[in-house]
């Protein structure tokens, strides 16, 4: 696993950040992740996250990369030091309020629905700005950019176009200068696809399987 990250890390550029995606993994795991120099992992399911949460706090930040249930963010908040996955005014208010009683200000990536799939978690490009500017106004969360899954396919390369919308999009939100939105995060690219995504200007890669092995 120590080779593997490794790998990966030579190549990524400096600017680039190396998230490990450890849902399903060990406690062990992680601590061997943390041994090789990790110091953020993403997670997807709050309850799993408490646990891991309970054996590592301190030792590492934690991600949710997951979607969020209103009923999860009260404890999500205690947990994560970022949540990447925000795409409703609903679910940034629940965020706000679970933060304004812990006194926390959250930092948040807005997730974008890029292949603008029916089925799937994130706001619809066409939608984002109008999200973000209501989210700016909330006191007890911080936007720092952007994340996105691509819809799957067998050929990581056609993921190309949903990265480079994702970047225009980026970059166009960071050319608004909206108060209280720093644009400095864009979260894109997987095991099979974070290479295209490099390509693509990500700088914040979120790897699992091409750490860990295949998922049971
Ligand atoms: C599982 C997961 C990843 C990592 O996927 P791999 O293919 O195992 O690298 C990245 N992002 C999210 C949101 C995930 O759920």
């Amino acid at each position: 696993m120590r080779n593997n990250i490794e790998k990966i890390k030579q190549e990524l550029s400096s600017n680039i950040k190396l998230i490990v995606a450890t849902k399903t993994r060990s406690i062990e795991e992680i601590k061997q992740a943390i041994e090789a120099g990790i110091g953020i992992i993403g997670e997807n399911y709050v309850q799993e996250a408490e646990r891991k949460f309970e054996a590592l706090k301190g030792k590492v930040k934690f991600h949710c990369i997951g979607h969020l249930q209103t009923n999860k963010i009260k404890k999500a908040v205690e947990i994560f030091d970022m949540i990447q996955t925000v795409d409703s005014v609903k679910i940034a208010k629940e965020i706000d309020k679970r933060c304004g009683d812990i006194r926390k200000i959250m930092l948040i990536l807005v997730e974008i629905n890029s292949g603008k799939e029916p089925n799937k978690e994130g706001v619809m490009p066409e939608d984002a700005i109008n999200l973000i500017k209501y989210i700016s106004k909330l006191e007890n969360v911080k936007i720092k950019g952007l994340m996105t899954m691509a819809p799957y396919f067998d050929n990581p390369e056609k993921d190309r176009p949903y990265f480079r919308l994702t970047k225009k999009l980026f970059n166009e939100i960071k050319s608004l200068n909206i108060p209280n939105v720093d644009m400095e995060i864009l979260s894109m690219g997987m095991s099979d696809s974070y290479k295209i995504a490099i390509e693509e200007g990500t700088n914040m890669v979120r790897i699992g399987t091409k750490i860990f092995g295949p998922r049971q």
